[in-house]
């Protein structure tokens, strides 16, 4: 099926039932054959209701939404096609107050809603090693700081201070993809581990003057530049790319979602990681790239768990 929509009436017109969005949930779902949920068996037989399916080995029924984010939802599919439009759309995403607008949900229910596209859209096309030239800085979100853009002159002090706020690293190949996470701290270890972990060894790397990161150049071709002495560019070494990724996920974070917990900002980064390496598909070509990724299941248990 092929998708062209530009807008949320097209979206709505590709998408005028029930019945469309579960023909394209299961082409998406199954574009390598149809398989069983629960074991993995590639035979199975459909009810002629076009809803349910009964698998041939472990004889259990299931419909097409079992094992996906869609599992057990009382939304109608349509809805859920446009929060995956307005999420993937939107620059900056959406609120769930928002989304509880545009779609007509409880705020709670488009909160959770979005919770699970986020899962989704962790996908592992984008955990494949950067290379190349690869820029590496560190961020720290929350605090009393907040709603400051970074001062990169308070590096080294009361910037780095991670008792108030969470230490976010993040790395990104020139033209290439993103990654960003949490992390517990900042120090030698948890620095090198992390960029050892996502940056193909031999790449040049580019920071700034953090000292950790001088420990890669046994690793790394790696160029920093000097903030603290007013360098933002030295040649080919800046770190202009990824500053603007932050910059831009802290004006998300704090004019979209207002707040956002220790807990789930790793899911937040992952919608703005997911964005970014997307950013030249078409609308409804990351919307299709969603939908393929919709398997895996998030619960309202699990999102709501307390944070370890
Ligand atoms: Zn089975």
């Amino acid at each position: 099926m092929e998708l062209k929509f530009k807008s949320i009436l097209e979206l709505i017109q590709t998408f005028p039932d029930e019945e469309t969005c579960l023909e394209f949930l299961k082409q998406s779902r199954w574009s390598e054959g149809e398989y069983c949920p629960h074991c993995g068996h590639t035979k199975i037989y459909a009810f002629s209701d076009g809803k349910n399916y009964k698998c041939a080995s472990c004889r259990k029924r299931f419909s097409v939404k079992v094992g996906t984010v869609f599992e057990d939802t009382k939304i109608p599919l349509q809805k859920w096609f446009m929060a995956v439009y307005l999420l993937t759309a939107h620059k900056k995403g959406i609120s769930s107050l928002q989304l509880s607008r545009d779609i007509d949900v409880t705020q709670k229910t488009a909160w959770f809603m979005l919770h699970r596209l986020r899962h989704a859209s962790n996908t592992k096309a984008f955990n494949e090693p950067l290379r190349n030239t690869v820029e590496v800085d560190e961020t720290y979100i929350g605090g009393k700081e907040k709603n400051k853009h970074r001062d990169k002159r308070t590096k080294g002090t009361q910037g780095r201070n991670t008792d108030t706020k969470t230490a976010v690293m993040g790395m990104v190949e020139r033209g290439g993809n993103v990654m960003a996470m949490t992390v517990s701290n900042v120090q030698n270890n948890m620095v090198q581990r992390t960029v050892l972990d996502n940056v193909l060894i031999g790449s040049n790397l580019m920071t700034d003057e953090f000292s950790p990161y001088k420990k890669l150049r046994s690793y790394y071709n790696h160029q920093a530049v000097r903030h603290s002495a007013g360098q933002y560019v030295s040649g080919i070494a800046h770190t202009n790319t990824i500053e603007g990724f932050w910059s831009l996920f802290k004006r998300g974070v704090v004019g979209i979602y207002h707040f956002v917990s220790k807990k789930h900002l790793d899911r937040y980064l992952t919608e703005y990681t997911y964005r970014y390496n997307t950013r030249n598909l078409s609308e409804s070509a990351r919307f299709r790239n969603l939908m393929e990724n919709c398997n895996g299941r998030l619960t309202y248990n699990q999102l709501t768990a307390r944070a370890a």
